[in-house]
């Protein structure tokens, strides 16, 4: 890896990710379409892939924006065969990934006595071998960028106990495999962090929060007492994903207003 000496105010107030090309799994909504948004935003040519086959749908007001740097797929993070689809066209057009956030996953709020063997599987499945098969898929391509950066999506919840079991399971091996990576990889230029969400202003976050545990969830147990918003946590995503974190890796960053602070 390259360092830019002439690292500077000047440089830092230009577009943080210009010239990158990056792969943002389940970046139809939520926060994976906060981090699309920003990243194109910030100069990055962006390859969103996502299950659903309505690819357009949050997007359609940016596409005369910084959406023409967008570029919408369909990417089932569980596949092999999904990833190398994607991945080879994008090498093919661009020779190489620089930035490759595996945010796509799934939640299910539900007690082990409720959690069936298959929603186990499904839940490490998506969540856990989804970004095991992006980063091995993903490996030459991001070698070949000489400066990349993997960011993980884990939660809170992978880091403490928390109710539901498969999914604290599913983060917390992603948390580790996050540090595995950032120790194997960094002679090659690969940086890798998770990033630690609280409760988030997302589908998946009301999931995991329901409405009638508002007070005690989050007016009680956050010091901040609301929830995140995805804005906030494509902010610290970009922090990790840009030339700015350059002696960043194996960390594990939270966003979660304080919860975990208690
Ligand atoms: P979300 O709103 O549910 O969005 C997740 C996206 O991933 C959806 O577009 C979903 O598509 C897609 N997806 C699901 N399975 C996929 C697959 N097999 N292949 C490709 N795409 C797939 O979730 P979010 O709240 O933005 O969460 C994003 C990440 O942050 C997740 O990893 C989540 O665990 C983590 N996180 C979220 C919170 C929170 O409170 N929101 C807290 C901690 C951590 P469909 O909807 O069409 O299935």
């Amino acid at each position: 890896m390259t360092i830019d000496p002439m690292w500077n105010h000047e440089k830092r107030a230009a577009m943080r990710l210009k010239g990158k090309i990056a792969l943002v799994t389940g970046g139809n909504k939520g926060i994976g379409a906060a981090v699309v948004r920003r990243f194109a935003s910030e100069g990055a040519k962006v390859w969103s892939g996502d299950i659903s086959p309505d690819l357009r749908r949050e997007f359609s007001d940016d596409l005369s924006g910084h959406g023409k740097n967008i570029s919408f797929e369909a990417l089932d993070v569980t596949s092999q065969n999904s990833w190398e689809r994607l991945v080879n066209k994008i090498v093919n057009e661009t020779g190489k990934i620089d930035i490759l956030v595996n945010n796509a996953g799934i939640y299910q709020r539900k007690s082990i006595e409720e959690t069936t063997e298959e929603e186990w599987d499904k839940m490490l499945t998506v969540n856990t071998k989804g970004p095991f098969l992006g980063i091995k898929v993903a490996l030459e391509a991001l070698r070949a960028s000489g400066n990349a950066s993997i960011v993980n999506l884990s939660s809170t919840a992978g880091l403490r106990g928390s109710f539901a079991i498969h999914y604290g399971a599913s983060k917390g091996a992603l948390r580790l495999m996050t540090k595995s990576i950032a120790n194997q990889f960094a002679k090659d230029g690969i940086r890798c962090n998770s990033v630690h969400p609280g409760p988030i202003d997302t589908e998946m976050g009301h999931a995991a929060v329901p409405h009638d545990q508002l007070e005690e969830r989050l007016y009680q147990r956050i010091p901040m007492g609301r929830f995140g918003t995805a804005e906030e946590v494509a902010n610290v995503i970009l922090f990790l994903a840009s030339e700015e974190s350059s002696f960043v890796t194996g960390s594990e960053v939270v966003v979660d207003g304080g919860a975990t602070s208690k």
